[in-house]
């Protein structure tokens, strides 16, 4: 293989995002926005994902309050309680995972649409953070809007969280839209023919450079802990032959841009 090495500048968008972010909240905002995180117990996981949010909402000025449960608290509990939270604030959020006895989707549910700013409800007003971050990637510095239009793009990963939104955010843009999942037959023969590849299953290396086309896009969504290190979906090996996001630094930046755009957007609707 030759010279080419190609790491996508994520960072640099979602700086972008950011500040346009910090400027809304000074010039558009009738107050100063405020977000709630929902957590329960203590998982050290989500301990340090709710730790760079409010990092991210003190860099834009967005307050940001954590309510924080026990791990024995009941589904109706917390139902109540974010009810409650959510008519003093512009944005909530529930930091997923939560315990196995709680019904993840009824807690989800009581979230009012017009302040669900992960975008998780069937009704929200907004678009969920990772896939609109992805778009918005794969949408940057083009001329025009057409960059997408025909364009074989392959999801692999059909969460409601990531593929199924994509789905039809890439299919308003006109891009042909493949979704692949654990039962897919010939998984690496669509890999191969796609001009992008969006990954999001949660297994290092499952993306390798001989199943990629040279110069493909290549957008690794996967977070994966190897000895402690953090890794994507992607073998790095791919660098060499396509344009990959990548982790850290990549996807994760842009899903936590959204959502601090997303309670902008709540505040000033
Ligand atoms: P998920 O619900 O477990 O989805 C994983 C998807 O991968 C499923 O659709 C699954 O198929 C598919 N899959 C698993 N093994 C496969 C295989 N061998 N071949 C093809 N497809 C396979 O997880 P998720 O919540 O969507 O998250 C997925 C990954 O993205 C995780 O690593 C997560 O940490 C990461 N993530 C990152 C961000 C970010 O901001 N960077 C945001 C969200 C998620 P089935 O549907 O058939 O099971």
């Amino acid at each position: 293989m030759g010279g080419f090495y190609m790491l996508i500048d994520v960072k640099a968008l979602a700086n972008k995002i950011k500040s346009n972010v910090r400027k809304d909240v000074e010039e558009n905002c009738s107050h100063t926005p405020k977000l709630a995180i929902i957590q329960v117990g203590d998982n050290p996981a989500s301990n340090s994902y709710i730790k760079g949010k409010r990092k991210d909402c003190e860099e834009v000025g967005i307050i940001c309050e954590l309510y924080r449960f026990i791990e024995s608290t009941t589904t109706d509990y917390l139902i109540h309680q974010i009810k409650s939270i959510q008519s003093s604030v512009d944005g909530v959020i529930v930091q997923l995972p939560l315990p196995k006895h709680i019904l993840e989707k009824a807690v989800i549910d009581a979230i009012d649409p017009n302040k669900d700013v992960d975008g998780f409800t069937k009704s929200s007003e907004f678009k969920p953070c990772t896939a609109e971050g992805i778009v918005r990637l794969l949408t940057n510095n083009h001329e025009n809007d057409y960059y997408l239009r025909g364009k074989d793009v392959l999801i692999i990963n059909r969460s409601f969280i990531v593929g199924r939104p994509l789905v039809n955010l890439l299919l308003d843009l006109d891009a042909t839209v493949t979704v692949a999942h654990s039962f897919t037959n010939n998984l690496q023969d669509k890999m191969r023919r796609a001009d992008i590849i969006i990954v999001a299953v949660g297994i290092p290396n499952f993306v390798k450079a001989e199943d990629v086309k040279p110069g493909a896009f290549v957008v690794d969504v996967g977070i994966n802990r190897v000895n402690g290190k953090l890794v994507g979906d992607v073998d790095p090996r791919c660098y060499e032959k396509a344009q990959c996001t990548p982790v850290p630094g990549g996807v994760g930046l842009l899903t936590r841009a959204i959502l601090l755009s997303n309670v902008v957007e709540a505040v000033k609707h």
